[in-house]
């Protein structure tokens, strides 16, 4: 039976964190790769229900899913060059084939741009061609210099989903990104997650990108941690894989490009930020097992306890409820309490002598921890409504607390007074310069996120720091 040794997710979140994922058979981060891990079956089943998510919010709205092979060759991974000097540092490079060195060195995507373009200048041919949206799922790949961090700071991506999509004009670049703001607010929103949503300054952008946008969410620790980027690429791209397209008056154009991307750093948010110091809490609809039975046995009553939690059981499974019955006869209730806290099933029934005679169970929620009595006649519907309930709540929760994580402030020691205490995100005035910004992430020691593209709000005010007039509000934190 693991133990949860720092129980405190706030104070030692690390290491609740890294805790966690093991003792909730998540991920096992101990694979002898720098950077790598693996999933286990039970995270893997979250990790499952999230990529179905992504994939349905894709699917509906016109992207089709393809494939890309996973080795780009070197030649094509150069030829944007702004693009290939960002990732160059990171890059893993396929040498040698067998024994002999390779003619052309193949790179492991770092991300898909330079792998899926050249085929693009093959399949577009004419305005017929377009729109043309496309995603994948897969892994890429980043010798990460800096320490890593399961699932927030890895070598290898495991669930990367990108999506490109290819355009005839520049307003339907700007049409898309909106759409793709509205894909990623939805997935946020069905996690539960709060976000907060900027565009990125131009020395932090995608490299080879017009401009990004970027969602972020504050961690327990007071970091921020990008979960989701959305990047203009105008035709930086187009114009350096010669994709174009002929347009209905016969002429020839470089296509207009988007691409926006979504990891599993999205559930690393997902079990930190809901989870507490009893481990994680999954939202219902992400969670592999929705209701765990907890047949609490005595001495006597034993086979009628079991009969009645398997009926309970069976009866559930056929409303269309995932639920798993825990009949291990060596753990206490105790003890399988503590197991599937850990694992963050949302719902607990425990049925025991007492509740037989007066046919009900108890209904413990995982996210309150609170008990109550249910009537076992009316207990799918009554399960269908606190499932329901968890997820609003979980919700407004992790909103109300993100939100108190954010500050206005009017000066730079107040700035770097709230930034050493890592109290989460600061909004100030800037005028916008390349120059007060680098200014301002050396003085203060955060990082800046940008300006707010979640909320529309004209300020007057001064640059905090070169006093000039400026309406521009911007956030800084301590970015993971
Ligand atoms: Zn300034």
């Amino acid at each position: 039976m693991p133990t949860l040794e720092t129980r405190k997710r706030d104070k030692h979140f690390g290491q609740w964190f890294r805790q966690i994922l093991i003792g909730a058979e998540i991920l096992d981060y101990r694979y002898p790769i720098k950077g790598s891990g693996v999933w286990l079956p039970y995270g893997h089943k979250i990790r499952r229900h999230v990529i179905q998510l992504l994939r349905d919010l894709h699917d509906t709205t016109g992207h089709y899913e393809v494939q890309f092979p996973i080795m780009v060759t070197e030649t094509n991974l150069r030829k944007e060059a702004t693009h290939v000097k960002d990732f160059e540092n990171e890059v893993f490079w396929i040498t040698h084939g067998g024994l002999k060195p390779l003619k052309i060195k193949y790179a492991l995507r770092p991300t898909s741009e330079t792998a899926i373009y050249p085929m693009l200048k093959l399949w577009i041919r004419s305005h017929a061609d377009l729109p043309k949206k496309l995603y994948q799922i897969g892994s890429v790949f980043r010798c990460e210099t800096k320490t890593t961090r399961p699932i927030i700071r890895v070598r290898e991506v495991t669930t990367f989903k990108e999506a490109h999509t290819s355009h005839a004009t520049l307003h339907e670049t700007e049409g898309q990104i909106q759409e793709a703001i509205q894909i990623y607010r939805n997935f946020f929103d069905s996690c539960s997650l709060p976000y907060l949503i900027s565009r990125r300054p131009n020395w932090d952008k995608f490299p080879g990108a017009l401009y990004s946008i970027s969602f972020d969410v504050i961690m327990p620790d007071g970091r921020t941690l990008q979960i989701g980027t959305i990047h203009n690429l105008g035709q930086n791209f187009s114009k350096a894989f010669d994709i174009q397209y002929e347009t209905l008056k016969g002429s020839h154009e470089y296509i207009w490009q988007t691409c926006y991307g979504i990891s599993e750093r999205g559930i690393g948010a997902l079990l930190s930020i809901h989870g507490d110091d009893n481990g994680i809490v999954l939202v219902p609809s992400l969670a592999p097992i929705q209701i765990v039975v907890i047949p609490i046995l005595h001495k006597e009553d034993q086979s009628q306890i079991i009969e009645e939690s398997d009926r309970v059981a069976e009866k559930l499974v056929n409303s269309g409820f995932r639920v798993e019955i825990d009949k291990r006869e060596d753990l206490t209730p105790g003890a399988k309490f503590f197991y599937w806290d850990l694992r963050g099933v949302p719902i607990r029934l425990e049925i025991g002598p007492k509740d037989l005679q007066k046919d009900q169970v108890i209904i413990v929620r995982r996210d309150t921890l609170k008990k109550e009595a249910c009537k076992t006649k009316t207990l799918s519907s009554q399960l269908s409504k606190k499932l329901e309930q968890i997820t609003i709540e979980l919700r407004e929760k992790a909103w109300k607390w993100m939100k108190s994580k954010i500050y206005r402030v009017n000066s730079l020691e107040e700035a770097s007074k709230l930034m050493k205490k890592r109290a989460g995100v600061i909004e100030l005035i800037w005028c916008g310069s390349d120059k007060c910004g680098h200014e301002l992430e050396m003085r203060i020691n955060a990082s800046l996120l940008g300006i707010p593209a979640d909320i529309k709000e004209m300020v007057k005010g001064k640059c905090i720091i070169c006093n000039r007039k400026a309406a521009k509000i911007v956030r800084m934190a301590i970015a993971y």
